[in-house]
């Protein structure tokens, strides 16, 4: 997403771009893939203000993708959290969102209205250097308050020792004021990305991975690839995580040793474990909202699970497929650390398919029953994303930002060689909003 909404806004305003994509697909997270009929996504489920006024809305329609199928989510609860037995919905609007989570919670009502108008702050620098969990701790004193409102974050990594408010601000109010869902694969974003590029002149290239960024009297001056082709440019934007894009610069006079040393000392977020479920058709309807699911009151640090469900084909009101995530650190699958995709063993499918179970199981709670309904089960670990997406420790949302070092964590566009710019998840803001604003900055540094 990060390099291709680059490359759309640079064509737009008349620059000639070419995109490497080292895959055979391009689209890195937003890809999807096919198992027999069934198209299935990797990293997108539901992206937030969408609607006329709201944060995407300008933007997606300069890259012209509101003209995409968007299907609006249950606005009396596009988000339910699920705590022990109790189910708390999270309504469309600011204002419903507090007058509906109000009624589970009198006593909480001006913690309520504080929290809402959290979301609405715009004091970014603040929000940076301001840790998340403590700031929300001082504003909520309900414990089980605290964790239904964090409950559908597993959008982001809800890490209580570092997560800045800017991310958890971000990663919130878009979705509250609108949240959306594609009714197709997220393939469809991608292509119509490149339909754009291509008729304003850009191209992509896909099998090419760049090995090497050459850097020749202080500037980048060719990109090389695995193929051998080479490519020269005026500027070269990096959509790789930021420690693969200093390691592709091989010689550098300009690149600092302790600047490239700071972005490989940086912490990535945790990863994901993912149960795609094809079901039997005309047997589960649809429900159009993301449940989540929680064992304990603690939604900080605690086990979430997140159960979304594919918008049916046609007007069926059945769904096919559902997806179940959970976070899931890279540790977990130590014993696999060194094997690369469809080689892993069978030890390996067998922890895929116990995790899957559990998975399942725990979905059960609001499908009950869900088991009997399946008809296949396509599962995905943070090697996965390790090995497709070269994401370092195969991370869901890139570098970990800490609120306790916003300067050390979130990091410019811009490096020490000029012609060199970042771009993506890492950089500021992950998700589909935060890479697409995180494109908006980096190709400011080339053109107004
Ligand atoms: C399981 C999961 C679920 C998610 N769900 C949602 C969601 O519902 N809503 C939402 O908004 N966000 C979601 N996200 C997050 C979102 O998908 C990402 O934040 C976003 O797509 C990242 O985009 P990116 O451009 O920064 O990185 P990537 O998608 O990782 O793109 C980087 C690209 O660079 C390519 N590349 C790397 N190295 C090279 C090289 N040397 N040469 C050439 N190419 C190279 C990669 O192949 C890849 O295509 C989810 C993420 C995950 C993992």
């Amino acid at each position: 997403m990060g390099g291709l909404v680059c490359a759309n806004l640079l064509s737009k305003k008349g620059q000639r771009v070419l995109v490497l994509e080292r895959q055979h697909q391009p689209g890195g997270c937003l890809q999807s893939y096919r198992r027999g009929t069934m198209m299935y996504d990797t990293g997108l489920h539901y992206v937030g203000g969408l609607a006329e006024g709201q944060p995407l809305h300008d933007i997606f329609k300069e890259l012209g993708l509101l003209s995409l199928p968007w299907q609006r989510l249950d606005p009396e609860g596009f988000d339910r959290i699920m705590i022990g037995n109790h189910e708390f919905l999270f309504a469309e609007g600011f204002d419903c969102f507090l007058a509906t989570l109000a009624k589970d919670f009198p006593e909480d009502k001006e913690s309520l209205r504080q929290y809402v108008s959290l979301l609405q702050c715009t004091d970014e620098e603040w929000m940076q250097k301001t840790n998340a969990y403590t700031y929300l701790s001082s504003i909520i004193h309900t414990p089980l308050l605290l964790s239904v409102l964090s409950g559908a974050c597993l959008k982001m990594e809800l890490r209580r020792q570092t997560l800045p408010l800017f991310t958890y601000v971000h990663g919130n109010a878009p979705f509250i004021q609108s949240s959306w869902r594609l009714k197709g694969d997220g393939n469809m974003l991608v292509r119509k990305l490149i339909e754009n590029l291509s008729a304003q002149g850009g191209e992509l290239i896909c099998d090419a991975e760049v090995v090497e960024l050459v850097e020749r009297e202080g500037i980048i001056s060719k990109a090389v690839c695995k193929s051998g082709e080479v490519y020269e440019a005026r500027y070269f934007i990096s959509d790789a995580h930021p420690s693969i894009t200093l390691s592709l610069v091989k010689e550098s006079q300009v690149l600092k040793k302790i600047y490239r040393r700071r972005i490989d000392s940086l912490e990535n977020t945790n990863g994901m474990f993912t149960t795609q479920l094809l079901l039997k058709p005309n047997e589960v309807p649809y429900f159009n909202y993301n449940e989540f699911l929680y064992d304990g009151y603690e939604a900080w640090d605690g086990r979430g699970y997140m159960v979304s469900c594919r918008v049916p084909e046609g007007d069926s009101h059945y769904a096919r497929q559902i997806d179940i995530l959970t976070p899931m650190n890279i540790n977990e699958c130590s014993a696999w650390i060194n094997t690369r995709c469809m080689h892993r063993g069978e030890e390996y499918l067998r922890f895929k398919e116990q995790k899957a179970q559990e998975c399942i199981a725990v979905a059960e709670r609001f499908l009950p029953d869900l088991h009997s309904h399946i008809q296949e089960i396509h599962t995905s670990t943070p090697l996965t994303y390790r090995d497709y997406n070269l994401s370092p420790d195969g991370s869901a949302y890139g570098i970990r930002k800490d609120a306790a070092a916003p300067l050390m964590t979130v990091l410019s566009p811009r490096t020490s060689i000029p012609n060199l710019l970042l771009t993506g998840q890492s950089l500021m803001l992950h998700g589909l909003h935060g890479v697409t604003m995180t494109a908006m900055y980096t190709t400011r540094e080339i053109i107004e």
